[in-house]
């Protein structure tokens, strides 16, 4: 089974759909990181993450793998893991120059989408699942909060690293994200008619949006129980000889 989280920058996904794939046993996927780790490996390789070309011609070397470590999820390009500087902020430039690349996305987008069956049960995050990786997905969500609180939870997090950077500052980024994330050529965030919205701008942490998904999961499945129990149904774990 696959739940689908996609939302806006800053919306709190991320850590929502980790927690979520947690209490449900499923395999997080923080997709995300993934593009976020193509710009590390541009940088470390010396190429201008804005050079479409070079950058199309040499996606196919990469083998990226996720490791589930107790500070968050880990990622790793041809062996080496590079999560520190996926996460650096100061990346996100070259992190959209990496997300509009055609060649890349398709690379990343068979990525995603082998890991995932892989798993068998996933949470996977990002802007482009519910549309493009997994249509069809069994469970959509789309998760916002209003530009204003999200700028707020932004600046918490740039200002330990950046400490004169203003409230203005962040939200002008923020919305600069979010047209860009709209208005991609392919792969662009938006709400599929089948996602359910998830406001978190009154939440005062992931447990909150955990709870938001968990009320929809259960109206849905009618208990948590009886989603693991379809979910240990479609584990690839579970070979045909060991079944019944
Ligand atoms: O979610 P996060 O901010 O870590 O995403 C990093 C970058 O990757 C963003 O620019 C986002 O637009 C892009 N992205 C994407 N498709 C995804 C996940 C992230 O284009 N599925």
């Amino acid at each position: 089974m696959i739940i689908a989280v996609d939302g806006t920058v800053a919306s709190g996904k991320s850590s929502a759909a980790r927690l979520l794939a947690q209490e449900l046993g499923f395999a997080y996927i923080n997709t995300g990181l993934m593009y976020r780790s193509v710009a590390a490996w541009a940088r470390r390789q010396g190429i201008a993450t804005g050079d479409q070309a070079t950058l199309a011609a040499r996606v196919g070397e990469l083998r990226i793998d996720l490791r589930d470590l107790p500070d968050g999820q880990h990622v790793l390009v041809n062996g080496e893991d590079v999560t520190d500087e996926a996460l650096a902020p100061d990346i996100g430039a070259d992190v959209s120059n990496v997300a509009d690349n055609p060649a890349v996305r398709d690379v990343l987008v068979r990525e995603q989408r082998r890991l995932g069956r892989a798993a068998g049960n996933a949470v996977l995050d990002g802007r482009d699942i519910g549309s493009v990786v997994f249509p069809d997905a069994e469970v959509k969500f789309f998760v916002t909060a209003s530009e204003e609180e999200r700028a707020r939870r932004r600046l918490a997090d740039d200002r330990a690293r950046k400490p004169d950077v203003t409230f203005e500052e962040v939200l002008a980024a923020v919305r600069a994200r979010d047209a860009r994330d709209r208005q991609r050529p392919v792969g662009a965030l938006m709400r599929m008619p089948d996602a359910i919205e998830i406001d978190t701008t009154h939440n005062r942490g992931p447990q909150e949006t955990v709870a938001q998904m968990r009320a929809v999961l259960e109206q849905k499945f009618g208990a948590l129980d009886r989603l693991r129990q379809l979910a240990r149904a479609h584990s690839p774990s579970l070979k045909p000889q060991e079944c019944g």
